[in-house]
């Protein structure tokens, strides 16, 4: 029998009505990602403790940590949230003995257009999870699962991929730098988006996990200055790269992200293990790639190297040839990234 849920028909009319408990402010300004029902105007997530809100700024996601359901209700979070001057998107993380507690949970994240964060991290009973999900999916609850690396077995990867979360929130602290070889690991199986929660210390530590295929960098701990100025500058950064979270290119270690930036398989080179990860003979590369730059401003391409932009690398690798071909063309560089980064996402389309 269906699960009684909240209808989740029209709730961005109810938020934008005023009925909600958080402002309608917050979808406001330009959209860089959409997860589920969220809007988010920065690829930068905020981890506030429960009870004791941290100053949010311009975060994308703020996200309200370590509510036991066990000990909270839903009227608690609610009047706890009515103190909350927020205009990012909100998400609540939650944990409880009851799966009835974490459905209530679920119907009110919904109604509210709120992020619902599983986190079994205590009890590690992944069992429970795998079994939760599909009944708070069924609640249209946008839904990120958090794990850490060393409780996500290839098994428990792929049961938790079938549940569909809208987003895997990897826990990644204390992995001594080798966070985003692990987001590289996850993002390269396809799954859901990828939020990582790392050791983030600057731009760089943040835009590292980014260029291996996170969605989302959240962060716990962090100064608010740092946070609100970490956000900005990646509004500003895909403002002017038009792309935020670009891979690198194959054989410098990217994701398969990176395919976009490949040439024909002309040479033995890391495009063909990459290939062979992403499923797809060398012919069927070329062939997908020819099809999708059909009609579009990368089919064109005359001097460059193998006569089309289709085929050419990121803009950050310097190319006069290219270069000449964009402005013939009339592209700005981020209007070539992001032609790029759709691309990318056409190619590893199963
Ligand atoms: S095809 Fe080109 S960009 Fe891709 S891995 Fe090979 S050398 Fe690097
Ligand atoms: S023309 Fe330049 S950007 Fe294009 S494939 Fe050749 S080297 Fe790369």
């Amino acid at each position: 029998m269906a699960e009684s849920c909240s209808p989740i028909m029209n709730q961005k009319d109810f938020i934008i009505s005023g009925e909600s408990l958080i402002s309608s402010e917050r979808h406001l300004g330009p959209l860089m990602l959409e997860v589920g029902y969220l809007d988010l105007k920065s690829p930068i997530a905020v981890i506030s403790p429960y009870g004791k809100p941290c100053s949010n700024g311009s975060a994308g996601l703020f996200l309200i940590d370590d509510i036991n359901l066990d000990k909270t209700s839903i009227s608690e979070i609610e009047s706890s949230l009515k103190g909350i001057d927020s205009k990012s998107a909100i998400g609540l993380s939650v944990s409880s003995s009851q799966d009835e507690r974490l459905m209530d949970a679920a119907r009110f994240a919904s109604q509210n257009l709120f992020l619902l964060d599983l986190n079994f991290g205590r009890n590690r009973d992944w069992n429970r999870l795998l079994a939760v999900l599909p009944r708070i999916k069924r609640c249209g609850t946008t839904i990120s699962a958090r794990i850490r690396p060393e409780d996500l077995s290839a098994d428990l990867f792929s049961k938790l991929c079938a549940c569909e979360p809208d987003l895997i929130h990897l826990d990644l602290r204390g992995l001594n730098g080798m966070g985003p070889r692990f987001v590289k690991k996850v993002a390269d199986i396809r799954g859901p988006k990828i939020m990582a929660l790392g050791d983030v210390k600057d731009f760089d530590d943040a835009e590292s996990l980014l260029a291996m295929g996170s969605d989302l960098v959240s962060l716990k701990g962090a100064d608010p200055e740092f946070a609100e100025w970490l956000s900005q500058a990646m509004k500003e950064y895909d403002a002017l790269s038009g792309w935020y979270n670009a891979p690198k290119h194959i054989c410098s270690g990217g994701d398969l992200r990176g395919l976009a930036f490949c040439c024909p398989p002309v040479k033995h080179c890391p495009l063909l293990g990459a290939l062979k990860k992403a499923g797809m003979s060398a012919e069927e590369f070329v062939e997908r790639k020819l099809t999708l730059a059909r009609g579009t401003p990368l089919e064109k391409g005359d001097g460059t190297c193998f006569g089309s932009l289709v085929w050419c690398c990121k803009i950050t690798k310097p190319c006069y040839l290219r270069d000449a071909a964009l402005s013939r063309a009339g592209l700005s560089g981020p209007e070539y990234m992001a032609l790029k980064k759709k691309l990318a996402e056409d190619i590893l389309k199963s």
